[in-house]
């Protein structure tokens, strides 16, 4: 029987690569059963008339609409809106979620996919940050496995398979330092968005790029790993290596350093999350290190990258603060993208944030919501207040 794979997000960067890598695995092994988008229409058509699947879900009400005029649905159901991505997260059918969405949008449905004991192939780390705990939870009593697609996340992973968790001495998270790695600082808080978009080893959507220019996805991926591995943030290092070849290591208690190597290619996480514990033959290039000839590695600069720094204290304190830390985050990338402020303010919103918040007292969902908008109308508030 082929495991029915449900994509949240499948017209994004990530969702596109995974209905590569099921193409290849090929109908017998796995079935896209369900698809998602939130206003990439045409492509999602596409994706239907190809894959067909049963069921997809438009998160954007008017996107939905467009959709129905301009499809014929024979064989798959419509579900709008964004508790159309909780429904497919819960369907019986659905073996696999792999979580693709960006942003905090997808946490109600990986929550609701943890509650119910799927196995989840986690891109959108976004949730993970801001309710890690919430959600390890909910697997451990659910039964849910989380298997991590991020490619730091997915080499920590298969390096982890070398000893047993007491005998890790600590987690070396790769990261390229994005486009701005050589760059002053000056320079860095002037970048426009074209130099920010520029990344220079990794093809990926467009907010992800900018928080790879900030530093701050690996902030948000530090603490993905504390709760996807349950290692304290403490025993995370962050590694530069510009030539994103070695994808993250683990070091044990003896020395001995277990890397995962692979070409740049989101092809390779994403199939072995699909696959796993089997490994197949992929679509992904394979390495020939004769002709790199030369890995570099370097400590980050956490005085230049301050969201890395942040992204520590935001994990050390805990509780809303990682919620704060993200959804800051979200909406100053946002803003940037429309041209509405500098690239270096996206970093002093998120601290001005941090700064002013008051932590809340438990990790209920509740409360995270609740930081979540707040940070979200300050964000929007220091906008308002700049463009007076
Ligand atoms: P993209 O922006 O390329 O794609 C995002 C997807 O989410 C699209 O399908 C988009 O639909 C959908 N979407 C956007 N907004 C919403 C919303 N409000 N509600 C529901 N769905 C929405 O992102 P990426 O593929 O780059 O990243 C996805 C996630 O994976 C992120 O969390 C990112 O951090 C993580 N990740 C990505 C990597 C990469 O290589 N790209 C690597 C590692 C992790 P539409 O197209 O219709 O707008
Ligand atoms: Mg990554």
């Amino acid at each position: 029987m082929p495991r029915n794979i449900a994509i949240l997000g499948s017209t994004g960067s990530i969702g596109k690569n995974a209905l590569r890598v099921i193409e290849s695995l090929g109908p017998d092994n796995y079935r896209v059963l369900a698809l998602t988008a939130h206003n990439s229409v045409d492509l999602l058509i596409e994706q239907c008339r190809i894959f067909k699947p049963a069921y997809v879900a438009i998160t954007n009400p008017a996107s939905a609409a467009e959709f129905t005029r301009k499809y014929e649905q024979t064989g798959t159901k419509l579900l709008t809106g964004p508790d159309g991505l909780v429904e497919i997260a819960l369907m019986a059918e659905v073996d696999t979620v792999l979580t693709a969405v960006v942003g905090a949008a997808g946490l109600p449905a990986v929550l609701a996919a943890a509650n119910a004991g799927k196995t989840l192939a986690i891109a959108n780390k976004e949730p993970l940050v801001i309710a890690g705990q919430l959600l390890t939870t909910a697997a451990a009593k659910s039964g849910a496995k989380i298997l991590p697609v991020d490619s730091e996340h997915s080499a920590i992973f298969q390096s982890l398979q070398a000893g047993s968790a007491g005998e890790v001495q600590k987690i070396i998270l790769t990261a390229s330092g994005g486009p701005f790695r050589c760059a002053s600082r000056e320079e860095i808080y002037n970048a426009t968005v074209s130099d920010a978009l520029a990344h220079p080893t990794w093809n990926m959507g467009p907010k992800i790029t900018i928080d790879s220019a900030t530093m701050m996805n690996k902030a948000l991926e530090v603490i993905e790993a504390k709760w996807l591995f349950n290692v304290p943030v403490e025993k995370i290092e962050v590694l530069i290596h510009p030539e994103s070849i070695v994808h993250s290591m683990v070091e044990f208690i003896d020395g001995s350093v277990i890397a995962q190597l692979g070409t740049p290619d989101m092809c390779l996480p994403i199939q072995y999350a699909l696959t796993y514990p089997a490994r197949q033959k992929g679509i992904s290039p394979h390495l020939n290190l004769a002709q790199l000839g030369t890995l570099t590695f370097a400590s980050p600069d956490m005085q230049t990258f301050r969201a890395l720094a942040l992204g520590y204290q935001a994990a050390k304190a805990g509780l809303s603060a990682p919620v704060v830390f993200n959804a800051a985050n979200e909406i100053a990338v946002e803003a940037f993208l429309a041209g509405k402020i500098k690239f270096g303010n996206i970093v002093e919103i998120i601290e001005y944030c941090l700064d002013k918040h008051n932590a809340s007292s438990s990790i209920s969902l509740e409360q995270l919501l609740e930081a979540d908008s707040w940070a979200r109308n300050e964000v929007t508030r220091w906008l308002k207040q700049k463009s007076l």
